[in-house]
């Protein structure tokens, strides 16, 4: 294509998502086709001669606009807030259009920079002290591994130099809580500990990790022989936004020398809010962290925020040195290939510089204090409001809910609960996930779409009794 080309359609496709986000309140929240239905339509073989970029679009507004389930609209309290703001969108086309490709400090000095410069910012925007240093990686389920290889390798000093795990005379052990993310479960078993290693602590009835029994299974896997190595704690677990308490637990990890990584994918962007920081009070005391700007803050996604305390340590655990990539400049700057997996590395700092600069940090907090009001105030409704049941403390965005008719319980109880919130998903009018907590189904009201106002959150609950009740 040539740039005369590009301009041209280029323009027409901006304004296409332009339009496309303000028609979002009209779109059917979630898609409702039918497995299969998009490839029904397209053809079986790719084209030999070009086509009319025109052609392209029609067939992006006849066959894949229906298929998409949508993230961004005003009425869309699913999973997580996944915002993709405008002003993001636009860096993040400015780093494909740039077509970089982060090799080494060399291959891209503005790339690495501005990457080393946004975690700075973010980290002065979060309240983080100066011993931190962060790195953009793809996201939270790729820092969580990195940090439980930084884990394993601390602990074993460096067993990857030697036999590797499968060398090692004692079993290494990871503490988890009950509600920790699955990517963390995942990660461990990547990281090659081993799931009879694992080791998943209760919650306490605010959803917090069980300090004491974290404790005695530390206490417990030393007796028997085995070396504690790596906590998780979740700062906003995923179903119910609970806080595992970080200081008992960074004391517990210190004396015992474990590490302790912090994954606060979804809860981090409220960290911005000085009213939110007692949320992660402690964080000082662990040695790993990561949030996802690509959630709640904005970012378009993949924009995830992994910090270390060690980078040192880091990169003698990732770091790669093979000739064609070493450059004069190897000992004076940084060469962010050493502090995650993949060599190559997209210009992702724009999406962050242009969200920071374009809408600026004032704005994304009265956004997210806003979200934290709308969510109060569903939060009371539901309180108030007669076989209804609010199930977890409303500290951020996330309200979980059941409606509980006398006289329907267990399994009937869950169907109802399903029944009521697959009707409002197939009606297109909103969308909503409903998730088992503590063995019953029950729907997680998740406030934060960049567009939704309270009147939206007022719609959804008028919806949701009627729906219901
Ligand atoms: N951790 C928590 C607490 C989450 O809520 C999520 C996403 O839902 C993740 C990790 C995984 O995030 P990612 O998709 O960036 O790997």
């Amino acid at each position: 294509m040539h740039p005369d080309e590009f301009r041209q359609a280029g323009h027409a496709l901006i304004d296409w998502i332009a339009a496309y986000r303000e028609r979002l309140p009209e779109l059917p929240v979630w898609s409702r086709v039918n497995p299969g239905a998009i490839r029904a339509q397209l053809p079986a073989a790719p084209p030999e001669a070009p086509e009319p970029f025109a052609a392209l679009m029609e067939d992006l507004e006849r066959i894949i606009l229906p298929g998409l389930s949508h993230w961004q609209p005003p009425r869309f309290f699913g999973y997580f807030p996944a915002n993709a703001a405008l002003a993001s969108v636009l860096g993040d086309l400015l780093s494909t259009g740039l077509g970089q490709l982060g090799l080494n400090w060399e291959a891209s000095p503005a790339l690495t920079e501005l990457e080393e410069h946004m975690a700075d910012w973010m980290r002065q925007l979060l309240g983080l002290s100066e011993a931190w240093r962060g790195v953009i990686h793809d996201t939270a389920s790729t820092a969580t591994l990195v940090a439980l290889l930084c884990a394993r390798e601390r602990s074993t000093s460096y067993s990857q130099t030697r036999g590797g795990l499968q060398a090692e005379e004692l079993p290494l052990t990871v503490y988890v809580s009950a509600e920790s993310h699955s990517s963390v479960e995942k990660a461990v078993l990547l990281a090659g500990f081993g799931r009879s290693t694992l080791r998943i602590i209760p919650t306490d009835e605010r959803h917090g990790m069980r300090v004491d029994l974290l404790a005695d299974e530390i206490v417990a896997d030393l007796t028997y022989g085995r070396r504690p190595c790596a906590v998780v704690a979740t700062t906003g677990t995923t179903a119910t936004t609970g806080f595992d308490p970080l200081e008992p637990i960074a004391a517990i990890c210190q004396e015992r020398g474990l590490w302790l990584h912090v994954d606060a994918a979804m809860a981090g962007s409220a960290l911005i809010l000085p009213e939110c920081r007692w949320m992660w009070q402690g964080i000082e005391g662990a040695d790993s962290l990561v949030l996802n700007p690509h959630k709640w803050l904005g970012a378009a996604f993949d924009c995830s925020l992994f910090y270390v305390r060690d980078p040192q340590h880091l990169i003698r655990v990732m770091s790669t040195n093979p000739s064609y990539l070493q450059t004069a400049t190897d000992g004076a700057v940084t060469n962010f290939r050493d502090w995650g997996i993949p060599l190559g590395r997209r210009f992702r700092a724009l999406k962050l510089w242009f969200l920071l600069r374009l809408e600026g940090v004032e704005a994304l907090r009265a956004r997210l204090r806003r979200d934290l009001s709308a969510a109060q105030w569903l939060a009371e409704q539901v309180r108030t409001t007669p076989e209804w049941r609010l199930l977890n403390t409303v500290h951020l965005q996330t309200v979980c809910v059941r409606h509980e008719p006398a006289g329907l319980e267990g399994e009937a109880l869950d169907r109802h609960t399903l029944d009521w919130v697959g009707r409002i998903n197939a009606s297109g009018a909103a969308f909503l996930t409903p998730a088992v907590l503590d063995g019953r189904w029950m729907c997680r009201v998740s406030i934060g779409a960049e567009p939704t106002t309270h009147a939206d959150v007022a719609a959804l609950w008028a919806l949701m009794r009627e729906e219901a009740e």
